[in-house]
C-alpha cells in the first residue's frame, strides 16, 4: 500500500505485531499477592498522582524505594521485595487503607454523576486533544515546560469533569533533556532512556486485543508507528513511537527526543502527530468528533480530516467547512518567528499525492499554508487558522496580540473583529496544591472545595483561616523546599564529588527565615531571567540586609541548542558561586514537575519578568497563587487579568519605552517594590512572629486566583464555548479567512 494516503485507514490496515522487548525495557515485572493485586491498576493510572491517599499507599509500602524510584509506583511494585509485599498484604492498617483507596478509584472511574453529564446530557462524542508534549507526571518525561504541563492539566481536569477526551501525542523514548551544571556554570545535557517496564505505559490495543502498529506512507516515505497508552484518570493518552521494527535508523529517531533534529525531522514529527495521530484514533475505534490542536505542531490533523471526508465523497470545500466547524486551534506564540515554517518544496515532497486525494491542485494546496505578506513558506499556524473555525489565544492579552498578528488573514476586518478569541489557561488544583494546604482548605472551605473550585464566593472563605495557621502551613512548605534543595546538592556532593563552591551555588546556604524569591521556568531569552541583576550593588543591599535577608532561587533548563539560554544560566550560576553574595542566590539543577511543585509551594514570592507581551499566559504564577504564594510580575499574560493590587505586585507598564530603557525601568521598579513594599511587609511581624499584612496578601492571592485560574474553569470554557457548539452549527456563519494568492 505504498502512497496509499488517499485511503482512510481503518482497523484493517492497522496490523498486529508480536509483543517483544523494545529498547529500554528492563524486564522488570510486577507480581503481587492476590489480596492486593489491584494495586497494579492504581499504579498504571496516573490518577494516583493527584490523589494523596493513593500516593500514601505506595509510600507506606517502602518509603526509601518510593524516593529512590522518583515516586514511580510501577517501578516500586516491580522492585519491592517479595516479603514486604506479602507483609503488607496481611497488614490490617494497610489493607483498610488500600480498600478505601480502591473504592475511591472505582468510583472515580465509573462515577454516578459528573459536571459534563449534567451540563451536556446528550453528548457522547469524544474530543481528541493533540499536543506535541504532555506533562502529566515526572515518571513520564515527555514535556519540556509550560505548554506540556498545560496539556497534562487539561487532560486531568477533563477527567475530573467527566468530559470524554482522549490525548494524542508522542512517546519520546529518550524523554526531554536532563540538566547538570558544570563548575563553570555551563549546562550539560544528558538523556535517560525511558524504561518501558518501569513506566505507566502499555501497548495501545486494537479492538481485537492486538497491539496497534500503523503503517503510514507519504510521498516516498513509508513509516511504521507503534502506539503506547497512558491512562490519566478516565482520559486515555495515546503516544506514538517510531522506534519500531520496519523503520530505518533515521525514522526510529523521529520520536526519539522532544524538539530534537533538523527541519526534515521536525516536519516528519508533525506529520506523524497530525496524520498518524488521526489514523491511530480511527484504527483504535475512538469516536472523536471534535479535534483540538494545542499549537500549530498538530495542524496536519486538520488536513487529514478533510481528506477523510473527501474520500467519502464530499467536495474539498464541503469537507473543509465541516472540519473547520469541529476543530479548535489554540495558538500560544506571540511572535512571527516562533511559528513553524517549512520550505514549500519540502512539504510538497511529502504531500505530492495528497493534494490529488484532496481534489485540489498543488498551488491550491500550498496556498493553505501561506501566511499573508510573509515570504513563501508553509506556515503551520496559517494552515491551522484556515482549517479550524474555533481559534483562541491563551490569555486576554494573548488573544489580542494574536488578532493583531493575524489580522492580514482577514483584511476586511478590524483587529478587534478578527475571529480569534481567548481562553485563559488554568492549572489543575489537585496536582499543584500542596497536600497540607489542601487539608487546610478541606477544613475551612469544606471537603468538596475541589468540586466548587471555580466559584469565587467559596474562595472568599480563605480569609477566615486563622493567620497563624495559614502562615505555619506555608513555613512548612518553605522548609520542605529548602530541604529538597539541600538534598539535591548533598547527592551531587556525595556522588559526583563536585567542587564545594558548586554545593553552595546549588543552595546549601539557604535560610528558611529569609524572604525567598523564586524564578523557575524554561530559560528562553524573552523571560529575562537575569533582569534582576542589572544593578548588582543595589540588589546586594537588598539580599544581604542582616535583619531582613532576602534570597533568590533559580531553576530551569535551556533548550539543548539554545546557546543564549545557556549563557543566562551560566551568568546566574557564576553569581551564585560568588562569595560576595553569600549564598543568597542559588541555582537548582534539573527543574522538572517534581521540583516545580516544591518551588511554587515553598517560595515566598514568585518573580516573573518577561518582555511584554511575549508571555502568552504563564502558568507557574497561577500554581504559586493557589498555594498562597503571591507574584511579583510584569503585567503580562495571566497577571494582567489576575492582578488586583491586593494579591501581589506589578511594576508599572513600560510598553512605550525602547528595549534598553524598558529593561532599566522595569529592573528599577522591581528593586523599588522590593525595598519599599515587599521586604518591609514580609518582616513586619506580630508578637507571635506572624506577618499579618503579608498573610493578607497571601490569602488574597488564593481567593482571587484559584476560582479563575483553575483548570476546571478552563476546560468548562473550552467545552461550552468551543468544543460543542460547532457540532450543532451546521450552516451558521463561518468566518472565512483570507487566502493569499
Ligand atoms: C508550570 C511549569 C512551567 C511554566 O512556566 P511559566 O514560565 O510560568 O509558563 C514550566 N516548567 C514546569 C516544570 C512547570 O511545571
Amino acid at each position: 500500500m505504498a502512497d496509499s494516503v488517499a485511503q482512510p485507514l481503518d482497523g484493517k490496515q492497522a496490523q498486529a505485531v508480536p509483543e517483544k522487548k523494545l529498547n529500554g525495557a528492563s524486564g522488570l515485572s510486577i507480581q503481587l499477592p492476590p489480596r492486593i493485586a489491584r494495586l497494579k491498576d492504581i499504579a498504571y493510572n496516573l490518577w494516583w498522582s493527584w490523589y494523596p491517599d493513593a500516593r500514601g499507599l505506595f509510600k507506606y509500602i517502602d518509603r526509601t524505594l518510593w524516593r529512590n524510584t522518583n515516586h514511580n509506583p510501577v517501578r516500586l511494585l516491580a522492585q519491592c521485595r517479595r516479603e514486604r509485599l506479602e507483609a503488607v498484604a496481611k497488614d490490617p492498617t494497610f489493607l483498610q487503607w488500600f480498600d478505601a483507596v480502591l473504592a475511591d478509584f472505582d468510583l472515580y472511574m465509573a462515577p454516578k454523576k459528573t459536571w459534563f453529564q449534567a451540563a451536556h446530557p446528550t453528548r457522547k462524542e469524544s474530543v481528541a486533544y493533540f499536543s506535541a508534549e504532555f506533562g502529566v507526571h515526572n515518571s513520564l518525561p515527555i514535556y519540556s515546560g509550560g505548554l506540556g504541563v498545560l496539556a497534562g492539566d487539561h487532560c486531568k481536569a477533563a477527567s475530573d469533569l467527566g468530559l470524554p477526551l482522549v490525548g494524542v501525542g508522542f512517546m519520546y523514548p529518550q524523554g526531554y533533556v536532563k540538566q547538570r551544571i558544570g563548575i563553570e556554570g555551563w549546562q550539560q545535557n544528558y538523556y535517560d532512556f525511558i524504561d518501558w517496564d518501569a513506566s505507566p505505559v502499555t501497548h495501545a490495543r486494537l479492538p481485537d486485543g492486538k497491539p496497534c502498529v500503523l503503517r503510514l506512507s507519504l510521498g516516498n516515505w513509508p513509516l511504521h508507528l507503534g502506539v503506547w497508552k497512558v491512562q490519566v484518570g478516565r482520559v486515555p493518552l495515546y503516544l506514538m513511537d517510531t522506534n519500531v521494527e520496519g523503520n530505518d535508523a533515521a525514522d526510529r529517531e523521529i520520536s526519539g527526543r522532544l524538539y530534537g533534529g533538523d527541519q526534515i525531522m521536525r516536519l516528519r514529527q508533525e506529520i506523524v502527530l497530525g496524520i498518524g495521530g488521526t489514523r491511530i484514533l480511527r484504527a483504535l475505534g475512538v469516536d472523536a468528533r471534535v479535534f483540538h490542536a494545542n499549537e500549530g505542531h498538530a495542524a496536519f490533523l486538520m488536513l487529514e480530516r478533510v481528506q477523510e471526508l473527501v474520500s467519502q465523497g464530499q467536495s474539498f470545500e464541503e469537507a473543509r467547512r465541516q472540519v473547520a466547524a469541529t476543530t479548535v486551534f489554540t495558538t500560544h506564540t506571540p511572535v512571527p518567528a516562533g511559528h513553524d515554517v517549512f520550505p514549500e518544496d519540502l512539504v510538497a515532497e511529502y504531500f505530492k499525492t495528497y493534494w490529488t486525494a484532496l481534489g485540489i491542485s498543488r498551488e491550491e494546496f500550498l496556498r493553505l499554508g501561506r501566511a499573508p505578506g510573509g515570504a513563501l513558506g508553509w506556515n503551520m499556524t496559517a494552515l491551522a487558522l484556515r482549517l479550524a473555525d474555533r481559534r483562541n489565544g491563551v490569555s486576554r492579552r494573548n488573544g489580542h496580540v494574536s488578532r493583531q498578528m493575524w489580522q492580514p488573514m482577514w483584511p476586511e476586518r478590524s483587529v478587534d473583529d478578527v475571529p480569534i478569541t481567548h481562553v485563559t489557561n488554568g492549572v489543575h488544583l489537585a496536582t499543584w496544591t500542596k497536600q497540607t494546604v489542601a487539608e487546610m482548605y478541606d477544613h475551612y472551605l469544606g471537603k468538596d472545595w475541589r468540586e466548587h473550585q471555580d466559584e469565587r464566593q467559596m474562595w472568599r472563605r480563605v480569609h477566615q483561616i486563622p493567620d497563624e495557621e495559614f502562615w505555619s502551613v506555608h513555613m512548612r512548605a518553605k522548609r520542605e523546599l529548602i530541604s529538597l534543595v539541600r538534598q539535591i546538592v548533598r547527592d551531587r556532593w556525595m556522588r559526583d564529588h563536585v567542587d564545594a563552591s558548586q554545593v553552595l551555588a546549588g543552595g546549601a546556604l539557604l535560610d528558611s527565615e529569609a524572604l525567598t524569591i523564586g524564578f523557575a521556568r524554561r530559560f528562553a531569552a524573552y523571560k529575562r531571567a537575569t533582569l534582576i541583576f542589572r544593578d548588582m550593588e543595589r540588589l546586594k543591599k537588598i539580599l544581604m540586609d542582616p535583619w531582613r535577608p532576602v534570597q533568590i532561587l533559580f531553576a530551569g533548563k535551556a533548550h539543548p541548542a539554545d546557546e543564549n539560554g545557556k549563557k543566562l544560566i551560566q551568568q546566574i550560576y557564576q553569581l551564585a558561586r560568588d562569595a560576595g553574595v553569600g549564598g543568597h542566590i542559588a541555582f537548582v539543577e534539573d527543574y522538572d514537575m517534581h521540583r516545580a511543585r516544591y518551588f511554587v509551594q515553598g517560595c515566598d514570592v514568585w518573580l516573573n519578568n518577561p518582555i511584554f507581551p511575549l508571555e502568552a499566559c504563564g502558568t507557574s504564577g497561577q500554581k504559586a497563587a493557589v498555594n498562597g504564594v503571591p507574584s511579583l510580575s510584569v503585567l503580562d499574560g495571566w497577571w494582567e487579568e489576575g492582578y488586583n493590587r491586593e494579591n501581589g505586585w506589578a511594576p508599572p507598564e513600560t510598553a512605550e519605552l525602547p528595549p534598553d530603557k524598558r529593561d532599566e525601568a522595569e529592573a528599577e521598579a522591581v528593586y523599588s517594590l522590593l525595598e519599599e513594599k515587599i521586604v518591609p511587609l514580609y518582616f513586619d511581624r506580630a508578637p507571635n512572629d506572624v506577618p499579618i499584612g503579608w498573610v493578607r496578601v497571601m490569602k488574597e492571592a488564593v481567593a482571587s486566583a484559584a476560582p479563575v485560574f483553575c483548570a476546571n474553569r478552563m476546560v468548562k470554557e473550552y467545552t461550552d464555548r468551543l468544543y460543542f457548539p460547532g457540532l450543532e452549527r451546521e450552516n451558521s456563519e463561518i468566518l472565512e479567512p483570507h487566502t493569499p494568492t
